[in-house]
């Protein structure tokens, strides 16, 4: 399906060209999150600025899909305010739990979207999600610093 294949590309130039992939000197809080049923591991970085997230930074290794969602995650979460970017991971962990049902919505997921497919694989969704844990276990740490 051409539709598919879009998502496809979507997927792989974030693998293959990932951003925000360098993680940064300074930073609220740091996490390493692991998904050992596939080999995934991420470090990730948070600073806030206020209630806003000012910067996302990371490195990894893994397949694919952990790799492009944080990449797409760090995209995406940069800029939000904490209340913005918790209704954002609220709808992505909903599309990954949708069994292949939800599209996802564009407007507020928009590369995310493309990782809407991996909701019908059960043992990629941790891989999908990892990033996300991530970005979570680290702006409630960086607040709680605050
Ligand atoms: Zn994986």
């Amino acid at each position: 399906m051409e539709l598919d294949n879009l998502y496809q590309e979507v997927i792989l130039d974030h693998y293959k060209r990932p951003q925000h992939k360098k993680l940064s000197a300074s930073f609220d809080a740091q996490v390493h999150h692991i998904n050992p049923s596939c080999g995934d591991e991420i470090t990730l970085n948070v600073t806030l600025q206020g209630d806003r997230v000012e910067n996302v930074s990371w490195d990894g290794v893994g397949c694919s899909i952990s790799q492009a969602s944080v990449s797409i995650l760090s995209d995406l979460l940069i800029g939000k305010t904490l209340t913005q970017a918790q209704e954002i991971s609220d709808a992505f962990m909903a599309l990954m739990q949708s069994k292949g049902t939800e599209k996802g919505d564009e407007n507020l997921l928009e590369d995310a979207v493309a990782l809407a497919g991996v909701s019908q694989y059960p043992a990629r969704i941790k891989c999908a999600l990892l990033g996300w844990m991530a970005f979570k276990d680290a702006s409630v740490q960086a607040l709680s610093k605050k």
